[in-house]
């Protein structure tokens, strides 16, 4: 280890003895919720491929047909010469989908995220956020050199009062974004946006809101919670990622073609990051056509994830209130628990994350069920009888 490279090491054993190092696994994903590791076949709840899409023969050939054309990597950034038809037919894709006018694409969800919060604000700006927001929204406000303030989560009566001073006296005329995730990826609840809307309306501030894990998922258009909650029109930029629900990779901004052609004037990861590669936009335009043509996905997912709720009600387990959707989180406050419940699973046949700091508030520690449509309503029941065993334990 280089020597300006020594304290590496003693931070990582503070970690492991905290039950805080992260270790990575081998996994091979399968289709229909499944994967492989260590040789054995595991149901897959720990994907965010929530329509299981990722093995979908129609989005492997799309990828394949670009692949055999458009080569592997897109060369260089969008702006440059990156931009191939293949993305162009996803930004058109995903408009139509959105009903916008226009969209553009990142490089992943982050740096949509980021990308897109940092256009909005300087340092003489203020953001409000959630305080379990995403991380990459949380990078992103802290990028633009605003003043960030956190309102407790869903908090809307603080964040009232927070709005109420900062429109006060000489800061009246900042510029105000209000940023929440659609859906909280770690307690898999939905964000009061007809309030936030209403917040942002009374205080003239941008909202903006990630879909990440709404995409696909929520809404009879599977367009996400705004669709759900009927305030698409209101919410001023809805960030959406195509690595979940679509089951690929990248993320984009659909929205009025002036909001876009800024976005791509002055989004930094989308300006200086290498376009993604075309088989994946190839992948994401046929995965979206079918997330618009097979809403039927949706409603088994949804329908597989009020079962699991009220097996994990009836067994009186600890979870989340107001959750709802196919991220199920199971609370057990300490790092070390949620590590041995984990294990407990994979030895009776199933992946689950356990999720600690700093992904989530210490004494929070978790286990975040992720569904997918491609599970059977028995996976459910035997992941329920599982997880009530383990938690005996
Ligand atoms: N937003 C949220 C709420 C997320 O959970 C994630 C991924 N974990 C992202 C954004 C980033 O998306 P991507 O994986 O496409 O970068």
């Amino acid at each position: 280890m280089p020597k300006p490279l020594k304290w590496i090491p003693d931070e990582l054993a503070s970690l492991e003895r905290e039950g805080l190092v992260r270790r990575r696994r081998l996994v091979t994903s399968l289709p229909a919720g499944r994967c492989v590791i260590d040789g054995r076949e595991l149901i897959n709840f720990a994907s965010n491929d929530y329509l299981d899409l990722a093995h979908d023969p129609r989005v492997i050939a799309a990828a394949q047909r670009a692949l055999a054309e458009s080569g592997v990597g897109a060369t260089a950034s969008a702006l440059i010469s990156g931009r191939s038809k293949w993305h162009v037919a996803l930004e058109e894709a995903l408009a139509r989908f959105e009903r916008q006018p226009a969209a553009v694409l990142f490089p992943s969800g982050f740096a949509a995220n980021m990308g897109t919060i940092c256009t909005l604000a300087g340092k003489d700006d203020v953001i409000f956020s959630d305080r379990l927001n995403h991380a990459s929204l949380i990078d992103g406000c802290r990028l633009t050199g605003a003043q960030v303030q956190i309102y407790r989560h869903d908090d809307l009566g603080g964040l009232k009062d927070e709005l109420e001073k900062c429109c006060s006296g000489d800061s009246g005329t900042r510029r105000r974004l209000i940023v929440t995730d659609s859906v909280f990826s770690m307690d898999g609840d939905l964000a009061p946006l007809e309030e936030l809307c209403d917040l942002a309306d009374r205080f003239e501030a941008i909202l903006i809101v990630d879909e990440a894990h709404a995409t696909g998922v929520f809404g009879p258009g599977g367009r996400g919670v705004a669709e759900l909650l009927g305030v698409e029109h209101r919410v001023a930029i809805r960030v959406g990622t195509l690595s979940k629900g679509v089951g690929a990779l990248g993320g984009f901004v659909a929205g009025p073609q002036a909001l876009i052609d800024w976005l791509w004037n002055r989004a930094r990861p989308q300006i200086f990051s290498t376009a993604l590669p075309p088989a994946v936009c190839a992948a994401a335009a046929e995965a979206v056509r079918i997330i618009e043509t097979e809403p039927q996905r949706r409603q088994q997912l949804l329908d597989m994830s009020t079962q699991l709720r009220r097996r994990i009600t009836d067994a009186e387990i600890e979870t989340v209130p107001h959750a709802v959707g196919p991220i199920v989180p199971v609370i057990v406050h300490t790092p070390e628990r949620a590590i041995q419940i984990a294990r407990q699973l994979e030895d009776a046949g199933f992946l689950v994350a356990a999720i600690r700091p700093p992904t989530v508030p210490q004494g929070t520690s978790r286990l975040r069920i992720s569904l997918s449509s491609g599970h059977e309503p028995a996976d459910i029941d035997r992941l329920a009888s599982a997880l009530a065993v383990a938690l005996k334990s």
